[in-house]
């Protein structure tokens, strides 16, 4: 073995040191100068019919694209199964198959179904994933521009009803009743949001938001020096301005209303969203927003409201936990009605003119 003299073996620990030294100076102030982390925006894309966009905050640009893309992805792939206007999809499988017997369906499309049946028994039917023949018959009468009798509201009705749609064990769906058809209109969107935060976080996003068509969820904190990620509401009464802005951080905002999507029939029009104990369209809200921790159920919940109307509404919202509600009465245009303790999501810097805002009503309240 060959001896190493004491004066060679520390100057060769001197070297190494030194080496230490350098590389780790190098990599620190390559630490502190570097951004921590590249933010991207898809900027607006469409799906499911009307425009989305993503954000994605991660450690590079490229894992900030790839993100974006899987949440895309995500996005296209829900619809293409939980869609009623392509006739391909798994949905319309159903729709079509169910009443002769069990369908065997994917396993998002039964924990949709699991959601919507929870929600229906908890509204006492207001929302209703079978809303389907109702929502033709309105479809059916605009076209005809003709109101729906009596007898074809009752028909309608007799078709709807979460207890005649059976989920089996093994990832079935059946139908109790000819006729049915099922309608995600009111989930499937929360639902897909959802799965493109989920997907985005997998391929590396630290943080982000998903944005389709006004409902979004964000994860994540925003890029630095903001601290939050502010989400604009539409104003109901002015196409392309904001009602007001709300700080949003690891949570989902979605928002259901008459004034975007409606049945003209006879010079009126009559809201896409059906009371299911009447086929009729709700009248009693304007536009209705819940704050919930996933889109999913702030999607539901909106709609939920927009059929049970305010009060009922109010104290459904008001008695679940982390959830928060802001609507437009149809008779009183001008006041926002909202839970108490929305306080913590308004961001009262840009209060719109011509409303009472959320924030001056929490000026007066304090
Ligand atoms: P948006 O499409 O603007 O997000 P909603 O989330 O409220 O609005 O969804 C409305 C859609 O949900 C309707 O177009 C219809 O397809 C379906 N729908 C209508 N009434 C109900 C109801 N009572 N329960 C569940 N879904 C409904
Ligand atoms: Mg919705």
């Amino acid at each position: 073995m060959a001896e190493i003299s004491e004066k060679s073996f520390k100057r060769q620990l001197h070297i190494l040191l030194a080496i230490i030294f350098i590389v780790a100076t190098a990599l620190g102030i390559r630490l502190i100068t570097a951004p921590k982390h590249k933010t991207g925006s898809s900027g607006p894309r469409e799906v499911m019919g009307t425009f989305c966009r993503l954000v994605s905050v991660a450690p590079t640009n490229s894992i900030a694209n790839n993100s974006m893309e899987a949440g895309f992805s995500e996005l296209v792939r829900i619809d293409a199964m939980m869609s009623d206007y392509k006739p391909e999809s798994e949905l319309s499988r159903v729709n079509a198959n169910a009443f002769k017997g069990p369908v065997p369906v994917s396993p998002e499309l039964i924990e949709v179904l699991s959601i919507a049946k929870k929600y229906s028994a908890l509204s006492d039917g207001a929302f209703d994933v079978t809303i389907g023949p109702v929502v033709d018959l309105w479809r059916e009468s605009q076209k005809k521009n003709e109101l729906p009798t009596k007898e074809q509201l009752a028909e309608g009705k007799a078709k709807v009803g979460y207890e005649k749609l059976i989920l089996g064990d093994d990832n079935t769906v059946r139908f109790a009743v000819e006729g049915m058809r099922l309608d995600l209109g009111a989930i499937a969107k929360g639902y897909a949001i959802d799965k493109a935060v989920e997907a985005m976080k997998r391929t590396g996003a630290t943080a982000g938001l998903v944005d389709v068509g006004g409902d979004v969820k964000t994860f994540g904190a925003p890029p630095k020096p903001k601290t939050h990620w502010i989400i604009g509401l539409q104003d109901p009464a002015k196409e392309g301005s904001l009602l007001l802005t709300l700080k949003i951080n690891d949570m989902a905002v979605a928002t259901s209303g008459d004034y975007r999507r409606y049945d003209e029939v006879e010079g009126k029009k009559h809201s896409h969203i059906k009371d299911p104990s009447t086929s009729k369209s709700v009248t009693k809200l304007i536009s209705v927003s819940v704050i919930a921790p996933t889109a999913t159920i702030a999607d539901i919940l909106a709609t939920t409201v927009s059929v049970i109307g305010p009060e009922k509404g109010m104290a459904m919202i008001e008695a679940m936990e982390n959830t928060d509600l802001i609507m437009i009465p149809a008779d009183k245009q001008k006041d926002l009605i909202h839970t108490t303790t929305i306080r913590k999501y308004v961001d009262n810097t840009q209060p719109p003119a011509g409303y009472t805002t959320v924030s001056e009503l929490l000026k007066k309240q304090q």
